[in-house]
């Protein structure tokens, strides 16, 4: 096939459309001609893009904490935390109120401005969300955003997390749909999508978005892409995870993927989902500062901050702070 031309780039429209599925904004077909551009065209035009709707050089810093940790039920193929697989996470049982506020002032006193509150289930019972509404609370009142990943929600839960100060909810579609049953297999698509709509309907921010290097083909990244990008409206946040390799996981021993393909990959987000947050996510340790320089200038501007992902480890927050001097880089 040829390679587009720069050419193209400048004319081509956003909603140019295929004839397989005319109706969406963002046809599978258009994110893959994204992503087989020539690698300096493509970060071009993403960091225009990025440029004509966010502050230059400018990320917000979230801070990721679990407040439940192991024994989930669930069967992500990526995932420690799951009960099934013997990856040595040690089970936590919820984090008290206290703890919790604790963590949420010393990321604050570290400059986020975002504290992400996780917890390994299924879905909550109702005995859970009234602690995790009282996280929620507490956070927001030190003056923080609040974000939660808590699973798949019930109809109702939504309100309730609202109610309660939530500004964001994480949940992710991981992967492309044509692939989803190779990597999780005790959940669909749909339910992922049900509980995203519930999380619209109560009028929280959604976070949103996936992991690379499961395995997967350049196009199954361009169908996880244009499922981000189709939803109405896109997520205000889109997380890109890195797969981390994980011993006991099933995918732990996965071909690692080529660090510029997750870069492209950051890029056509900041392209296709122009004034979301795109976060540099999970992997983030294992990638060099000149792979995550170069996310950064395909229009990644948010990264999670702190020692700790959930229960993979995280660049420490000297060393970011060096990486932000090197490339100018401001935090917010
Ligand atoms: S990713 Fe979440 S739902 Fe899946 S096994 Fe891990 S904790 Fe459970």
């Amino acid at each position: 096939m040829s390679q587009p031309t720069a050419n193209f780039i400048e004319k081509q429209p956003n909603n140019i459309t295929d004839n397989v599925s005319d109706s969406l904004r963002w046809p599978i077909s258009q994110i893959q001609i994204l992503l087989d551009l020539p690698f300096n065209d493509l970060i071009y035009r993403a960091q225009t893009t990025h440029r004509q709707f966010h502050v230059a050089n400018e990320i917000q810093l979230s801070t990721l904490i679990s407040v439940k940790t192991g024994g989930c039920p669930e069967d992500c193929g990526y995932c420690p935390q799951a009960a099934r697989y013997h990856t040595g996470v040690d089970n936590q049982a919820m984090l008290s109120l206290e703890t919790v506020v604790t963590a949420a002032k010393a990321a604050k006193d570290q400059g986020a401005t975002r504290f992400c509150m996780g917890a390994a289930w299924r879905g909550p019972k109702q005995r859970d969300i009234d602690e995790v509404t009282g996280m929620i609370s507490a956070v927001k009142a030190l003056g923080l955003e609040t974000c939660a990943t808590l699973g798949m929600l019930k109809p109702g839960q939504a309100e309730q997390l609202s109610m309660a100060g939530l500004d964001y909810y994480n949940h992710n579609l991981d992967t492309a749909p044509e692939i989803y049953s190779e990597i999780i297999t005790t959940r669909d698509y749909q339910d992922r999508l049900d509980t995203l709509e519930e999380v619209r309907n109560a009028g929280i921010n959604v976070c949103c978005g996936g992991i690379v290097g499961m395995g997967e083909s350049r196009h199954a990244r361009a169908g996880l892409i244009a499922q981000l990008a189709n939803l109405d409206p896109y997520p205000e946040s889109v997380p890109i995870n890195h797969l981390v390799q994980v011993e006991g996981t099933p995918l732990y021993g996965t071909a690692v993927l080529d660090p510029l393909e997750f870069v492209r990959t950051i890029a056509a987000a900041r392209i296709t989902m122009p004034k979301a947050m795109v976060r540099l996510s999970a992997g983030r340790r294992e990638m060099s500062e000149s792979v995550q320089a170069l996310c950064f200038l395909a229009g990644a501007n948010s990264i999670f901050y702190g020692d700790k992902l959930l229960t993979t480890g995280n660049p420490e927050t000297e060393q970011d702070h060096a990486l932000f001097e090197k490339l100018g880089l401001r935090s917010r």
